[in-house]
């Protein structure tokens, strides 16, 4: 058993094309050294600024992470593009799965700071879940040792007004062959029992052989997320998106003719729009929807919450390496009160080696001030990863 603490790197996005438009400055500095990320929050009641319209006074705050991606500007030498955010920590989280470990990396942040860009990527530059299904097969193509049988199984889930939605099932129809007017047709229950721990009831589970088989249910996957979103387009702002690889290895050993399984599970999470997390004045339906997609969020703030408690923490590192029974009895983490968290509770504090990547836009020190908050919380996690390992025969 390994303890570590969730590993929580930081990414600024380059300016998009509105905020160019309206001359917007960038408020994130990243010292490549110390890993800090200071935000510069204008102070514009200051009286300085009252005097002079030119000269704004800003507070700074500064935190400081594993890592601190500076993908604002291509011309900086500093600059993380695609693949440096890959070779920092997704190729040592495939290691990882190799070795047996479960992993989780999740994307979190406001709407439009990067999370489906840092998670997904576009075909011309390809993010952290294609890079990381590439190199998988990659690895399982080129390994030179006969003795070994690699197992590779995917799925692809949406949490969406706390409903699970299979984004690769073949979709029930009604009889006039259009989707059935009832929506609750395509909704699957979280279930949970000792021998399986959480999953997900009749969720497609897709054995695939090679990244050509992965790619296209990607394409299946992202198509079945908008289609069924189509009266809100912004739907991935609304919903949680989970793409989980099972890595299964059989390794016969040749001198002692022995069977040995590991298996690991890799969840790669695309987080709802964290500006969710708070009150939304919206109304009628858009209201029922964002209160529940709050309840997925702000059970994920209390999870983390409570997870990071250091009465908790304490426990944990206590010298016979079990939780203290003070710690379990005043830290109660509520999994149980959202999908999401359920769904996440081996990722969050459990058996997992798990990341976050905190996604901030350049120019918005609200949202970007509560995500940096919020990640640094994330710091303080401490997960117990096990190698999932058996000996069969
Ligand atoms: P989110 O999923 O958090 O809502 P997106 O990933 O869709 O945000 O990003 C919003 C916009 O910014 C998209 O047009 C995306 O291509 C662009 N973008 C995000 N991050 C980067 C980046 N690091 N470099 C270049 N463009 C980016
Ligand atoms: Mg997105």
């Amino acid at each position: 058993q390994e303890g570590g603490n969730v590993k929580v790197v930081v990414r600024v996005r380059k300016h998009v094309k509105r905020e160019i438009e309206r001359g917007a400055e960038c408020l994130i500095r990243m010292d490549p050294h110390t890993q800090r990320t200071t935000l510069l929050v204008p102070n514009d009641t200051d009286p300085a600024n009252a005097r002079s319209n030119s000269r704004k006074i800003y507070e700074e705050k500064s935190f400081t992470f594993d890592k601190s991606f500076w993908s604002h500007d291509e011309t900086s030498p500093h600059y993380a593009d695609q693949s440096a955010i890959y070779r920092s920590f997704g190729e040592e989280f495939l290691d990882h799965n190799f070795a047996g470990y479960h992993t989780c990396i999740f994307a979190y942040g406001q709407t439009g700071s990067g999370k489906s860009y840092t998670m997904m990527g576009t075909p011309d530059a390809p993010g952290l879940i294609p890079r990381t299904c590439q190199e998988l097969f990659h690895r399982i193509e080129n390994d030179p040792t006969p003795n070994t049988t690699y197992n590779v199984h995917v799925s692809y889930l949406e949490i969406y007004n706390e409903h699970v939605r299979d984004l690769l099932a073949s979709r029930p129809s009604s009889s006039s062959g259009g989707p059935p007017k009832d929506p609750a047709a395509y909704y699957l229950k979280i279930r949970e029992s000792p021998a399986d721990g959480v999953y997900i009831q009749g969720l497609t589970d897709v054995a695939v052989r090679s990244y050509a088989d992965i790619s296209r249910l990607f394409r299946i996957g992202d198509a079945n997320r908008t289609t069924a979103a189509t009266k809100m387009n912004d739907s991935s702002s609304r919903s949680h998106a989970v793409f989980t690889i099972h890595l299964k290895q059989i390794q016969h050993s040749l001198t002692t003719d022995s069977v040995i399984e590991r298996s690991a599970r890799m969840r790669l999470v695309d987080l709802a729009g964290s500006e969710r997390a708070k009150a939304t004045e919206a109304t009628g339906q858009r209201l029922v929807e964002g209160g529940k997609i709050n309840k997925s969020l702000t059970t994920l703030g209390r999870v983390i919450a409570a997870l990071a408690d250091p009465k908790r923490s304490a426990a944990f590192t206590s010298a016979s390496g079990k939780p203290g029974k003070k710690g379990a009895e005043t830290v109660v983490v509520p999994y149980r009160d959202s999908v999401l968290t359920w769904l996440l509770k081996d990722s969050l504090g459990g058996n997992s080696k798990t990341a976050m990547v905190a996604c901030i836009a350049p120019s918005d020190y609200d949202e970007t001030l509560s995500t940096l908050r919020y990640a640094s919380q994330a710091k303080m996690i401490r997960t117990r990863a096990t190698v999932n390992q058996d000996a069969v025969s």
